[in-house]
């Protein structure tokens, strides 16, 4: 009693009973020193209320501790400040408030976020859900992201956004104005908030940043101390939670449980007591601790701590959070904290409150932390003025700060230095911080100092990284961030204070990109291979992370003349100074070739070092650009170092490294590894392109430009190594290698050094190279993905480098160039590129792989002939150059190209020995096509008065000069044109050779008319041959076009068939090895009248051979009784699939009775095959071999295959399914006995009473003779061999293991029940399917199906036998009694509780067993025909009470059109009416009140109609199989008249009531019973699970149109274990609607002895172990079965672009795409999901070693 009362009552200390915090307050008001006094109270109160031992996790306890801190200890605050009772106090506060339009709502961990891509002022401006739904954004581009948690919402922030920065609520109103909020409160509160404020701020700060474990500060020690202790251990990111489990269980004795809680808060708040007792206690705990985890690194952070100390300290944090709720309700009351806060102690500068907090973050538990960071946001970051202030103070202690976090090991998100993102992103803020307190050079230092491992040199050496610097490498990668939040916004107007901080920032810069200039060299390796592989990746993803800063930078440089004439001169002096250490000095070496000579460095790239890393170089680049584009350069030329550039020099590095790319292609790298291989590839990639790959090929421009390009040609020659090549006296003749590698190497150094000519001229779609607009280069990019194929969305994005703001510019012109189609069920949208574009094409585009290149080549010279067009393919006209780089056309036409070309063309001419190549031959022809459209250009743009210096044509119609005179390149060209060896390049060649006489034909036209008396004739004749030459080709053309047509349809018909097709395809195979039946079936019965399959009348089932194909040996077999036994492959499981119970817990295994089916079906079980038959004897011998396998592969690896042997799992050895047991395949059972008599209901009901009366004595007698020993075999003669049998057995018992969950028993006497209820079961899941489809519902099932059914329900019908007599005969007998009621048996069940159609069938198909005492020759037909209309009658009455009770509800008709149907084609059912009336009465009359009164039969007629309509047509499917008979062609259609076919294909009057009209006296005493069975009236009066028919089809739960709100849902979702905490991964249970806290540890449980996540859990009472989710952090649809299966599927949510967004990373808004839904409802109903699985674990193995369980 008096233990119960404590409990409940709150704190019994009289002291706590007796406060009066109004009093307290006010005794606070006169007193003198007001800190004293608080602390005094503090001293006294809160070592009481928050002392508590380790016991935590009581929440009683914590509720109590909560109200004892709001009454004792908040509530005084309140008083004092507010001066009245808080609640009203607090109210005014709200009333007067004027509050700042900001929203800053802080972000939950997983909540959406939202960012418009035309408005927002950077990707870091974001939106919260509220905002973004009622902003004009929402019709803007937007991107959706989930939060990481903290950040908060920008709403109302005018800097964050270009326009429109505010939302319908956030709107600032008239009256907001720029007044001082403080100004708004009453006086002596305002002077309250501040002593209040600071005394409290101060008290948090002091204990937070406490560092004594025993000491309290001074006012709040008490005089009385207990020895009492805390042991707190503290979180880091170094250990394991298994690791801390483990050790606490040791140390503190407690439970995994336990440990496990302990576990989880310390990882969430940083920190938590695991023991509470006295010192020595305490210390021992510690101990243990610290030498458990100290082995392999350093150990668990533990402290041993007074009680007294925690307890302030707990409140102390209490506290923060009191002030950060206190001032959301006034920004009068905000602005005082914040003055408090940043006002600085006398002690100086840096000695506010807050600049004590943040020097002291990584000091600092995580809770902590976190409960201060979110104060700063509520209050400094929430005051525009003070979040200035605030933001200098940040700056101030940058450094320090960054230094402190280099040391934590606390991830980023839980540092103060996060909040960088908050202040620097702010444009005016960020310029501020720049100019005042030199913020860039401070972060550029800051990331410097930290990197100290240099070379020789002073470069960064990442190659002698250690684990932990790289750790540290991780941490201070964030520091670059920073740096693009300060450079993300390029500044509009400059301040000369600007120009000078930013050029100082640069320079530190600078520093930092020289720290870089040839970092990391490689040489290369000769003789042997590399022992190690050198570190690259680090160095990489320092230049990844610093490309958008180096972009950034430019863009500034950019928008100022000044800042970039200054940032061109310190680039400039940058790079000469790291040229200075270049170790060349040495005596150059002189080159002379064709008369041209020149001096460069001695220097081989395949001897020396060379490095890939050149920022220095590659900023110049960018630059030089800038001076060209903003014209600059020729307007102030003479401020410029132009004259300092030695253009050799700066050509010379990027040069080096561009040849160490072809090399590596030609191979001479092999020995240097993989790691090369990775540099080299990145240096092309998108992520890295633009400031490395793109900026070398701009420097060789800038270069060549200033160049002789004779010169700037030989340097090239020379630095590929090629120089002897070109130079040697026999130049034309092919240099000979003895080693034919070299050959091939300079085969491939020749082709790309012609590659890159063609690019050093061509490429000329950077705006300031060539004269573009910056948009132009986008589209360049997306022509040329185009080239190569249709794309998705997602797949040119990522061929397109980003900018700082994520933006590609892809939106703003793909739908200039290209179309969209849109995708089917499958696949996603592509785009395709508009035929016009396609003039574009260059087939040397610098961004192609060889692969790429190949592949689009490819795929236009095809588009091209299919367009009748000619192949070839000349470069498309560039744009002009800019005046800077004009003289780069000249490289084309200089000497040293010439021969060059001529050299090539002259080996093609003669091609022996492999000294030549294809491509090399195709790359000169392109820089011929080059020089001749430039050629073109200038004489059309020519308006006549000035000569076209460019004459290429001129010269290559010139016989070669030295050393060796040949023809001219023209007339080798012309040789070339009808060589048989180069047919592919014929076209081009033409193509050449026409634009050559065009030009010439301008240039005569434009020259004298003395030369134009020779031409014509020569012109017309040469175009006369032309003309003959092309009609011929024309014809040849389109013969060969026609021909390639033809074929192409032929095979893409045939391919296409195949693919859509591969049901049918296999359907037809099957067909063919199936069902020979079929064919004869329906030629034999179509001419039936009126079938039917039930009854004495009933047709079909002549005596038929069926033949069949075994898929093992090939072998045909026909299908017998005493045959070799044939098998189907099957794969049966349990399902939850049209339960109309979720929560019907599972039956214990043992005792369960499988004999009724309750109607809610919650449990079934689901037969499937594939259809593919074999041998019995060869299924098996296949089946060990895989289980053989099986043993030695577990023996070599561990991990799952996709299937469980061991659970009797394989894959169909033909169609590769999963399958786990096989059916077998029996003969028609019996012919009908037309000559049997038909006895009536009447007679066959005595009869069949009679002899169950003679079966009950028989079976006493029996089981009384197994008592005294004597064996009686009852089993009757079997009809099938022992290898059916043996079959029968097989499947009988994976029923029985798979639907009860038990070891295999072949005794039990429930094994054939389990055996007729997955017959029955399947047949109603696919008469549902049916339905729901609209299908009609015989003919409309694929084969496989319509196998796996007829040979399921002859299985069924056959599987008694294999059982012993007397067990089917009990069955029988009990299933009769449900129909006619008998005392005799004990615990019949009530009609309420049953499924009929399930004891339709079973009863039909036990009947077979006690047929055997039919001495009458009735026909087993008349019992199935009488078993039908008695459960049918049942049925009516089983409707009739459940759809009535209560309202009288219609079935929703619009459900199912055919129920409407149904109900609407029949409108003379007054007869129907009259007699269901009267029948509704009559069980009325049975059960008096409980059923309603109702006016007419009209109502009831149609319930019923609808109601009963699903049990016939599965009855009607079960006979057809049963009996073989061929359905009416009335069902063979969907459509109406069913109704009528269905009844009479059933036997059954179209008028159901007739069958109890005519049996009359018969049937009433038998309603009468089943109506007075107690169970009837209890379920109708609420007393169980009522069901009610048609029983709606199941379906997924419904998902809202716009993902977000799922994400939004998920966001507010909790753990239900850890209180109140967020979940990780949120995941939707697609079947049932539930939200589970998946793949975490907080919600593991265990099932069968094992621990599994919180989806598998699931799956086990929701869909027996098989289930459906949405991942809505990942937008993933998830499929588990079992425990160690499962996968992942596409989700059904798509963006405008037609594709999912798996892992939510590329943030586009997502839409339900409600076909994809039902794609995966229909795969659940249709029990695929287990297929499916399998399916993707065969053909993706990495699923089967994921952890499954633990989802
Ligand atoms: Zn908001
Ligand atoms: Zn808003
Ligand atoms: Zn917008
Ligand atoms: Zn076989
Ligand atoms: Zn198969
Ligand atoms: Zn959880
Ligand atoms: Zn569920």
């Amino acid at each position: 009693m008096a233990a119960a009362q404590t409990d409940r009552d709150p704190p019994t200390d009289p002291e706590f009973v007796h406060f009066s915090a109004k009093d307290t307050s006010s005794s606070w008001l006169a007193v003198a020193d007001l800190q004293q006094e608080v602390y005094r109270h503090l001293a006294t109160y809160v070592p009481r209320i928050l002392c508590r031992g380790a016991s935590g996790g009581n929440s009683r306890e914590e509720q109590r501790e909560e109200l004892a801190c709001q009454l004792l200890l908040l509530a005084p605050l309140e008083w004092f400040l507010l001066g009245e009772e808080p609640a009203a106090g607090i109210a005014w506060l709200q009333q007067n408030n004027h509050p700042s339009p900001l929203c800053g709502h802080v972000f939950k961990v997983g909540e959406p976020t939202y960012s418009c891509r035309e408005c927002a002022a950077d990707p870091t401006c974001v939106l919260c859900m509220q905002c973004f739904l009622g902003s004009v954004h929402k019709e803007h581009r937007y991107r959706m992201t989930t939060s990481g948690g903290g950040g908060f919402c920008d709403c109302g922030d005018d800097e964050a956004w270009k326009m429109s920065p505010y939302c319908n609520k956030h709107t600032p109103s008239e009256r907001h104005t720029e007044e001082d909020p403080v100004a708004q409160l009453p006086v002596d509160m305002v002077a309250r908030g501040y002593s209040i404020f600071s005394i409290i701020l101060k008290y948090a700060v002091d204990l937070l940043t406490w560092d004594q474990e025993d000491e309290l500060p001074t006012g709040l020690e008490t005089p009385e101390r207990s020895d009492s202790y805390l042991c707190m251990l503290f979180n880091d990111e170094v250990h394991t939670y298994e690791q801390v489990i483990y050790t606490l269980q040791k140390a503190v004795n407690c439970s995994q449980k336990e440990a496990l809680s302990f576990a989880t808060t310390v990882d969430r708040d940083g920190r938590k007591s695991v023991r509470y007792g006295d010192l020595q206690f305490c210390e021992q705990a510690k101990s243990v601790i610290v030498r458990n985890t100290s082995r392999q690194s350093k150990p668990l952070r533990v402290q041993v701590m007074h009680s007294s100390v925690v307890a302030h300290q707990c409140f102390a944090l209490k506290a923060l959070g009191w002030l950060g709720q206190i001032i959301q309700y006034s920004d009068g009351l905000r602005r005082i904290l914040c003055q408090v806060g940043l006002q600085n102690s006398p002690e100086g500068e840096n000695s506010s409150l807050v600049d004590r907090l943040m020097l002291n973050d990584s000091k600092m538990w995580k809770g902590a932390r976190n409960i201060y960071h979110q104060l700063l946001m509520n209050s400094l970051l929430m005051d525009l003025k003070y979040k200035k202030m605030f933001a200098i103070q940040f700056a101030k202690n940058y450094r320090r700060l960054q230094t402190d976090f280099m040391e934590d090991d606390h991830e980023r998100l839980v540092s103060v230095t996060s909040l960088s993102v908050q202040l620097f992103t702010v444009p005016t803020m960020a310029r501020m911080l720049m100019m005042e307190q030199n913020l860039m050079t401070t972060i550029v230092r800051t990331f410097v100092d930290h990197l100290r491992h240099r070379d020789l040199q002073g470069r960064f050496q990442f190659d002698r990284y250690t684990a932990q610097q790289a750790l540290k490498f991780g941490r201070v990668q964030s520091l670059i961030g920073d740096l693009k939040y300060v450079l993300i916004t390029p500044p509009s107007d400059w301040s000369p204070q600007l120009r000078q901080k930013f050029l100082e920032g640069l320079d530190s810069f600078l520093d930092l990109l020289k720290c870089m200039q040839g970092m990391d060299p490689v040489v290369r390796q000769v003789g042997q291979h590399i022992e190690m592989e050198p570190e690259w990746e680090t160095a990489f993803t320092l230049q990844m992370k610093l490309t958008h800063v180096i972009t950034m930078i430019q863009e500034w440089c950019c928008s100022d003349e000044h800042v970039l004439v200054e940032a061109y001169r310190k680039c400039v002096s940058a790079l000469t100074q790291s040229h200075n250490s270049l170790p060349d000095s040495e005596q150059p070496i002189s080159l002379s070739l064709c008369g041209h000579s020149v001096e460069t460095f001695r220097y081989q790239v395949s001897q020396d070092k060379v490095s890939i890393h050149l920022p220095v170089c590659r900023l110049l680049a960018g630059l030089h650009v800038l001076l060209s584009r903003t014209e600059v350069a020729s307007r102030v030329p003479e401020q410029l170092p132009l004259g300092e550039l030695s253009p050799p020099l700066l050509i010379e590095l990027p040069l080096r490294c561009l040849v160490l790319c072809a090399q590596v292609h030609a191979g001479m790298w092999r020995r240097n590894g993989f790691s090369l291989i990775n540099q080299i590839y990145y240096y092309h990639n998108v992520k890295c392109r633009v400031e490395m790959f793109d900026k070398d090929i701009i420097m060789l421009q800038t270069g060549a430009s200033m160049m002789d390009p004779n010169h700037f040609l030989m340097i090239v020659l020379s630095r590929f190594e090629l120089f002897h090549i070109f130079s040697s006296t026999d130049v034309r003749k092919r240099y000979r290698e003895a080693n034919k590698d070299v050959v091939q190497q300079n085969n491939t150094l020749i082709e790309e050094m012609l590659h890159l000519i063609i690019m050093v001229v061509g490429e000329r779609y950077v705006a300031g190279v060539g004269q573009v607009e910056p948009l132009d280069e986008v589209r360049r990019e997306i022509i040329h993905q185009l080239s190569i194929r249709a794309m998705s969305h997602s797949e040119l994005v990522k061929a397109l480098p980003e900018n700082g703001n994520k933006e590609t510019g892809l939106e703003r012109v793909i739908d200039s160039v290209a179309s969209f189609k849109k995708p089917g069920v499958t696949g996603r949208g592509l785009y395709e590129l508009c035929p016009e574009w396609s003039r574009k094409f260059n087939l040397y585009f610098h961004h192609y792989s060889r692969a790429d290149q190949s592949k689009a080549e490819e795929a236009q010279r095809k588009l091209r002939r299919q367009k009748g067009e000619d192949t070839a393919l000349p470069p498309p006209l560039p744009p002009p150059l800019c005046p800077l780089f004009a003289s780069l056309v000249n490289i084309l036409q200089c000497d040293i190209l010439l021969a060059v070309e001529g050299a090539v063309l002259q080996w093609a001419v003669e091609p022996s020995g492999g000294g030549w190549t294809e491509s090399m031959l195709q790359r000169v022809l392109h820089l011929v096509a080059m020089a001749l459209l430039e050629e073109q250009q200038q004489l059309e743009n020519n308006k006549g008065d000035d000569d076209v210096t460019f004459n290429y044509t001129c010269k290559i119609s010139r016989p070669g000069e030295a050393p060796s005179p040949t023809g001219s390149v023209l007339a080798l060209l012309e040789t070339l044109q009808n060589a048989p060896h180069l047919e592919v390049h014929k076209d081009m060649i033409t193509w050449i050779v026409k634009t050559v006489s065009n030009i010439k034909t301008m240039r005569e036209r434009t020259v004298s008319t003395s030369t134009v008396s020779t031409c014509p004739g020569h012109r017309a004749e040469e175009t006369l041959r032309d003309r003959d030459k092309a009609e011929r080709k024309r014809k040849a053309e389109m013969a060969r076009l026609r021909r390639e047509k033809i074929m192409a349809q032929m095979s893409e018909m045939q391919k296409h068939f195949i693919n859509e097709n591969k049901e049918l395809f296999q359907q037809s195979l099957e067909e063919l090895e199936a069902s020979t039946v079929s064919a004869a079936d329906s030629s034999l019965e179509h001419t039936c009248v009126s079938q039917v399959c039930v009854g004495p009348r009933r047709a079909g089932g002549a005596e038929q051979r069926q033949l069949v194909t075994c898929i093992l040996c090939q072998e045909e077999q026909e299908v017998r009784g005493h045959g070799r036994a044939m098998v189907l492959a099957a794969f049966i499981q349990r399902s939850t699939v049209l339960s109309k119970n979720r929560r019907r817990i599972l039956p214990d295994p043992e005792r369960h009775d499988p004999l009724f089916m309750h109607p809610d079906l919650s449990l079934g079980i689901h037969t499937a095959s594939c259809g593919h038959i074999m041998h019995a004897t060869c299924w098996q011998r296949y089946f060990e071999a895989v289980q053989v396998k099986e043993q030695r592969r577990q023996q070599r690896l561990r991990g799952h295959t996709s299937y469980d042997v061991e659970n009797g799992e394989f894959l169909c050895p033909l169609c590769e399914c999963l399958s786990n047991t096989v059916i077998p395949l029996l003969p028609h059972t019996h012919i009908p006995g037309h000559s049997g008599n038909h006895p009536s209901l009447e007679v066959w009901l005595n009869t069949t009473i009679q002899h169950i009366a003679v079966l009950h004595s028989a079976h006493r007698k029996q089981s009384e003779a197994v008592a005294e020993g004597a064996e009686s075999v009852t089993l009757c003669q079997n009809p099938f061999s022992s290898s059916v049998r043996e079959m029968i057995t097989t499947f009988s018992t994976s029923a029985y293991k798979v639907g009860l969950k038990l070891n295999p028993n072949e005794q039990d006497p429930r094994v054939p029940v389990l055996s007729w209820s997955t017959c029955a079961y399947t047949i109603q899941s696919i008469e549902r399917l049916l339905m729901d489809e609209e299908k009609p519902l015989f003919g409309s099932l694929p084969c496989r199906q319509d196998d796996c059914l007829s040979a399921l329900t002859r299985f069924s019908s056959a599987c008694w036998t294999t059982a012993p007599l007397k067990t089917v005969q009990t069955h029988f007998i009990r299933l009769f009694t449900v129909l006619v009621p008998d005392s005799q048996v004990e615990n019949s069940l009530c009609i309420l509780d049953i499924d009929m159609f399930h004891l339709l069938v079973y009863s039909v198909l036990a009947y077979s067993s006690v047929h055997r005492l039919d001495q009458s020759s009735a026909s087993v037909d008349s019992a199935h025909l009488h078993l039908l209309h008695l459960v049918t009658v049942t049925h009516l009455v089983q409707i009739l009470l459940t759809n009535c009770t209560g309202c009288l509800s219609v079935p929703d008709l619009s459900v199912c059109p055919s129920v409407e149907e149904v109900c609407m084609d029949q409108d003379s059912g007054s007869e129907e009416e009259e007699l269901i009336y009267e029948l509704y009465n009559t069980l009325r009359k049975h059960l008096d009140s409980v059923l309603p009164v109702v006016s007419s039969g009209w109502q009831l007629w149609r319930c019923v109609k609808a109601g009963i309509l699903p049990f016939l047509r599965a009855a009607a499917l079960f006979f057809h199989y049963l009996n073989s008979t061929a359905p009416p062609a009335d069902l063979l259609v969907a459509g109406p008249c069913q109704w009528e076919a269905l009844c009479s294909f059933l036997s059954l009057p179209s008028n159901l009531l007739q069958l109890h009209q005519s049996q009359h006296t018969l049937l009433e005493p038998l309603i009468y019973r089943w109506c007075c069975h107690p169970g009837v009236k209890q379920v109708l009066q609420g007393g169980g699970v009522l069901v009610r028919f048609p029983r709606e089809s199941n379906k997924l739960i419904e998902l809202p149109e716009d993902y977000s709100v799922l994400i939004n849902q998920a966001s507010s979702f909790t753990c239900p274990r850890s209180g109140g905490d967020k979940s990780r991964a949120p995941t939707l249970c697609l079947v049932c609607g539930a939200i589970l806290c998946s793949q975490s540890y907080c919600c593991q449980t265990e099932v069968d002895g094992e621990d599994v996540g919180a989806c598998t859990a699931h799956t086990f009472t929701c869909g027996t172990g098989l289930g459906l989710f949405l991942r809505v952090r990942e937008s993933q649809v998830l499929f588990v079965a079992g425990k160690t299966k499962g996968c992942f599927y596409p989700p059904p949510y798509l963006d405008d672009y037609g594709e999912t967004d798996q892992g939510l990373k590329r943030g586009n808004p997502l839409h339900l795409c409600a076909e994809r839904y039902r794609k995966i409802e229909r795969l659940w109903r249709q029990h695929g999901v287990a297929e499916v699985i399998g399916h993707a674990q065969e053909a993706n193995q990495t699923l089967v070693t994921i952890d499954w369980q633990h989802l």
